[in-house]
């Protein structure tokens, strides 16, 4: 009888420890799927930067006029921001995609943003 139960016992540690890393990586797809969400008051345009011109930062890469130029292999139609080196944290504002930028003081930029210092993300 005693045998029977130590047996069950070590069988339910055995199982417990086989789910343990099925169980810590739901945790951490938990973790991908929450979105850091912004205030708009935090996006670079709205913080008065002068940096912004001195880049030419524009939300909308699309708009821009100075990109124009291939830069590490990807061509200037490829270039904004989420993918850009210096474009951390990615999170929302509404519906919007932005993320904290490197080269602006971490102050948030549109996921479809771009500047004239965009480097390949590594
Ligand atoms: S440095 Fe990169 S992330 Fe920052 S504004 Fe320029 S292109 Fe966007």
């Amino acid at each position: 009888m005693e045998l029977m139960s130590r047996r069950k016992l070590l069988e339910n540690i055995r199982n417990i420890a086989m789910l343990a890393p099925a169980i810590a990586l739901l945790d951490y797809s938990k973790a991908l799927a929450k979105s850091v969400v912004y205030k708009a008051a935090d996006l670079a345009e709205n913080k008065k930067n002068p940096s912004i011109a001195a880049l030419k930062y524009v939300k909308d890469a699309t708009k821009s006029k100075a990109r124009t130029v291939a830069k590490n292999g990807v061509a200037a139609k490829d270039q904004v921001c989420s993918n850009c080196n210096f474009y951390k944290e990615p999170g929302t504002i509404g519906k919007e995609a932005v993320g904290k930028c490197l080269m602006l003081q971490n102050q948030l930029v549109h996921a479809n943003g771009w500047c004239t210092v965009w480097t390949k993300k590594v």
